[in-house]
This record gives C-alpha cells, structure tokens and sequence, in this order.
C-alpha cells in the first residue's frame, strides 16, 4: 500500500477568525477537545463553524484501543470544577450543538457516570438552546451507570462500535461487541435518538461491514458515521487500505437502504462531523 495520504485526505490549514476564538477558550478554560488530543484532520473546518468536541473526565484514559491517540496511563485525580467550566466554556462558544465525550475511568466505580450527568445538566442550564450529544464509553456493560447519564437527558447518545466483530479483540480489547450493541439497545428502549460509527481501513471486509451495519439498525441506532482510519503513530494499528469517496458513498447508500435515518460517510468523517446538521434533522432542540 502506498503510504502517502491521498489527495482526498489532505485538511486546509486553519486561519479564521472564529477558528481563533474556538482556539482561544479552549485554551485559556483548559479545555480538553478531542479535536486536538485525537488529531483529527477537521479542526480547520470545525473550529471555524464553531463546533469543537469537549474531552471531560480528564485527558488520559485507562484502556488503550491500538487506534487512537488518546494517551493511555493512570488518570488523574476528578476535577470536581469541570462541569462547571466546560459549561461556561460551551456557552461561550456559543454553541447550538456541543459534543462532549469522555476518556474510558475503569478506575471509577461508575466510570464516570456522575460527573457525566453534572455535565450534561450544567450544560443544559447554562444554555438550555444548545443540543447536548454525548459520545460515552461503555461503562463495563454496567446498567446502573449508563442510566446515571441517561437520567440526565442528552439530546443525542452516542456509543461507538469503531469496527467489524472480527476486529473488536484486535484493536479495541476491553469493550465487546455485543457488549457495545447493548449499550446503544438500551439507550433507545429509554427513547433516545442513537448514534454510532465504524471506520473503515483497518482490516474489516465487505461481508463483515454489512453485517455490523445490519446490527446496529437491529439495535436501533439512528445515526450512523463512517470514516477513514488514520493511523496515529507507528505504535498503532496499521491502516490497511485507503478507501475511497466513491465506496464511502456506496456505504451511505446502503446503510440508509437498510434503516439508519441518517449517515454520514466519507473520508474524513468523524463522530462528531456535521453532528449539528444531524441533530437538526431530528429536530432535537
Ligand atoms: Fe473536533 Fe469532531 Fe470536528 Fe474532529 S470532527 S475537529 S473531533 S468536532
Ligand atoms: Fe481511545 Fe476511547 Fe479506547 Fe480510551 S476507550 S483508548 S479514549 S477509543
């Protein structure tokens, strides 16, 4: 395979002013984005429509998927301020759609869950027109902790299966595939618009992509994102093949055929890409 990023791949570099003030607040908030943690090809695009996602639960998580460029360690201590100041910080952004996630705690009892639900209602009080997407772990399968957040009322749950079943042992070694697919049944049995999303590039094959496609519209999920796989560094899975926007498309085609009420795919499709657009056509807030 050659190496080099198609022509497809390549980001505009960031220079406006809205980029800036994004930039700005999440600096001077000591903000954690997944935008940057992740070096995701679409901070250009994104920071200047205003979108940016928020990382809480600290910046260093306790699994270590072979994908991501998420640092993997012994998390720091919980920052009981950070509900508060990702709030603020999300209403100064002046955001209509704010996409928050979170590092995996293992190390927390309810991974988390508590400062996730602090979040989403300071984030609806302090700016109760914003649409509220989370994109969670899976809190070890743990229905107690998953309801803690959905008790709080996200506009939109996301939980991402990142790949085909074969896969899941390989490059994602804590979560479980079916693990996973329940996480997202349960949140619609509760009423909650879904979200998940694969990327493609990293090994799976065509049979095995219609296969976690079919599974996820049994689970119920609505949204569905596909994107290409960037390998982080060289210590990280290696990408496999360059996919191109004409399967991407081909991909979207089917997976609206067989129920999702909205794709997006593309090679530089991300979970929290044009998630404005979505919520919009859900009419969530
Ligand atoms: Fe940030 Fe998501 Fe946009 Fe990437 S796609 S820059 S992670 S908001
Ligand atoms: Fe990255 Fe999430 Fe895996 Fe942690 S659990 S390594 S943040 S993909």
């Amino acid at each position: 395979m050659d190496n080099r990023k198609p022509e497809w791949l390549r980001a505009k570099l960031p220079t406006s002013r809205e980029y800036k003030e994004v930039r700005e607040i999440v600096d001077t908030n000591d903000l954690h984005t997944v935008c940057k943690s992740a070096q995701c090809p679409n901070m250009g695009e994104c920071w200047s429509r205003g979108t940016a996602t928020v990382m809480i639960l600290g910046n260093i998580c306790t699994r270590s998927c072979r994908f991501c460029a998420i640092q993997t360690g012994r998390p720091t201590e919980l920052d009981l301020g950070e509900p508060a100041r990702v709030a603020e910080s999300i209403a100064r952004m002046n955001l209509r759609h704010a996409v928050i996630t979170s590092v995996a705690r293992d190390d927390l009892k309810d991974g988390g869950a508590s400062v996730w639900a602090a979040t989403i209602r300071a984030v609806h009080h302090r700016s109760p027109e914003c649409a509220v997407e989370v994109l969670t772990a899976d809190f070890r399968g743990q229905q107690e902790y998953l309801d803690v957040v959905l008790d709080a009322c996200p506009d939109i749950f996301n939980h991402n299966l990142e790949t085909v079943e074969r896969l899941q042992r390989p490059i994602r070694k804590t979560a479980r595939y079916d693990r996973s697919l329940w996480v997202l049944q349960h949140a619609k049995s509760r009423g909650f618009i879904t979200k998940s999303g694969i990327m493609l590039g990293i090994g799976e094959k065509e049979d095995e992509i219609k296969q976690v496609l079919t599974d996820m519209v049994q689970a119920g999920v609505d949204i569905l994102t596909i994107g290409q796989y960037l390998q982080p560094s060289k210590k990280h899975v290696n990408i496999d093949r360059w996919v191109t926007p004409e399967e991407f498309k081909r991909w979207k085609e089917f997976a609206l055929e067989i129920g999702f009420g909205a794709c997006e795919s593309g090679p530089m499709i991300r979970s929290s890409y044009h998630a404005d657009k979505q919520s919009d056509m859900f009419d969530v807030r």
